[in-house]
């Protein structure tokens, strides 16, 4: 049997000797404290799951959903976008749903890449960019992104012979990994960039509501002429605890709309309707739990701020998304520091290098544990850094 060769150019799993070794720290008895998962721990909101319930006992949602989703949830998705960032969107040929934003993302190279065609993948970022180009025979080109610039590509640093010949730029503000939240500012650099060089500009907003200190995320749509050019992801995973249900969508150009559609209705058959009906109850609401959320999340990056703080660390608390991405000490890797805190703590991070080369020497720490845990986990960091 002999797999396909895009299947052997997939990048290497670079969490496999971390996963090794927490597996043996378990086998041996060691209570592990995993800040490595970005996965919201609090429960979705009753009032969605009292509509899934209600939807669920309605035999109409029982059968096959249109490719499309309801016109009813593509309706709620416009009227959020209405609202919340003053962006007028077509329901019937600007909103696309997904099953999850990455479902989307991934498909998003089989509608714009031909066998050999770059794509811009900014890195340290989200694996699935550079991942579902290399499947759909496309080429990644790192944007490598720094502290210096805020975790922003710096488009003038790009050739701009590949910047004609590649077909998509990816962004993602607030960040996975790096918890960099973006400007409108900023977005207005990234869509005169996409359209001097005739790019899909690929915006995932997957973490748009989770933001810190009253920062407003903003959406790349928001910039005149960005209908042009841009598509924005969105999802309700992060903004409602919804990772489980598997809901998200695609916003923008409908010709990219449109391409992108044509390429689902030939792999899915869509969202389950009943998924939909709660969905759309959840945009359609004045977002009840987001502030008692967002509390929950600032407290738990203030907690590990201070510990950071307390051993010297010199970074800002983040802005947004469900991260700290901290610096490593001077001349110790992501994976070296990584090894020493579960060895010293037994916690685990994500070492930076594993979502890009200019990751290396950064370590992510995801807020989404529960209270008690993410507090013994930030004691032992604390004593295994201060050493008291
Ligand atoms: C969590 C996450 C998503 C959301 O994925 P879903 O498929 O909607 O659950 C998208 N993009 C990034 C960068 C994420 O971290």
């Amino acid at each position: 049997m002999q797999t396909a060769r895009r299947i052997a150019a997939i990048p290497p799993y670079l969490f496999a000797e971390i996963d090794r070794r927490i597996a043996e720290k378990r086998a041996a008895g060691v209570d592990v404290i995993s800040f490595g998962i970005g996965d919201p721990d609090l429960p979705t909101p009753d009032f969605i799951v009292e509509e899934l319930a209600r939807a669920a006992g309605d035999p109409s949602t029982h059968q096959y959903p249109s490719y499309f989703g309801l016109p009813a949830f593509r309706e709620a998705v416009a009227d959020f976008y209405q609202r919340r960032f003053g962006v007028a969107l077509d329901p019937s040929t600007q909103v696309l749903p997904l099953i999850g934003s990455k479902e989307g993302l991934a498909h998003l190279p089989w509608a714009f890449v031909d066998p050999g065609d770059p794509t811009l993948v900014p890195e340290p970022g989200y694996p699935v960019y550079e991942v579902a180009t290399i499947l759909a025979g496309g080429e990644p080109v790192h944007l490598p992104l720094s502290a210096e610039r805020g975790w922003f590509p710096d488009f003038g640093a790009v050739d701009g012979a590949v910047a004609d010949r590649a077909k998509i730029l990816w962004l993602n503000y607030p960040s996975n990994p790096t918890a960099a939240v973006a400007t409108l500012d900023q977005f207005e650099d990234a869509v005169r960039f996409a359209a001097d060089h005739d790019l899909l500009l690929a915006h995932d907003n997957a973490y748009s509501e989770i933001t810190y200190d009253g920062f407003v995320a903003p959406s790349v749509l928001e910039v005149p002429g960005a209908m042009d050019v841009a598509v924005e992801f969105g999802s309700l995973s992060k903004i409602f605890n919804m990772t489980g249900w598997r809901i998200g969508w695609v916003v923008g150009n409908p010709v990219a709309i449109e391409a992108l559609g044509r390429v689902k209705t030939n792999i899915d058959s869509g969202i389950f309707n009943a998924v939909q009906r709660a969905g759309l109850a959840a945009l359609r609401s004045d977002l009840p739990h987001l502030p008692g959320l967002l509390a929950t999340y600032q407290r738990r990056r203030d907690r590990i701020m201070d510990v950071f703080w307390e051993a010297g660390w010199k970074v800002e608390a983040p802005k947004g998304a469900l991260y700290v991405w901290l610096p490593t000490p001077p001349g110790e890797s992501s994976v070296r520091f990584t090894q020493r805190l579960l060895d010293d703590a037994g916690v685990v991070v994500a070492p930076g290098s594993g979502y890009g080369p200019s990751g290396e020497g950064y370590v992510r720490l995801s807020l989404t544990i529960p209270d008690a845990r993410l507090d013994e986990g930030c004691e032992r960091v604390r004593k295994a850094l201060v050493g008291r």
